[in-house]
């Protein structure tokens, strides 16, 4: 990890319609960010609950192209 919140990011199954937040109970849904890897381009995109700020990831690898990096 090391940015953000020192709390552990939770991992969600990727099943069903997701809008709630599972520690809070939040309704409207996530906000979106991104952790990269060491290598360039590469990551991860994780959710980030607006109402209590709990973080959760979904295995949802992604890269970049060159000339967007
Ligand atoms: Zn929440």
């Amino acid at each position: 990890m090391g940015m953000g919140s020192k709390k552990r990011v939770k991992r969600l199954k990727a099943q069903g319609e997701l809008y709630k937040c599972p520690s809070c109970g939040y309704r409207d849904g996530f906000h979106v960010s991104f952790l990269w890897g060491k290598k360039i381009g590469e990551g991860e995109i994780y959710l980030i609950c607006p109402n209590c700020h709990s973080r959760f990831r979904l295995g949802w690898n992604i890269s970049v192209s060159k000339t967007a990096s």
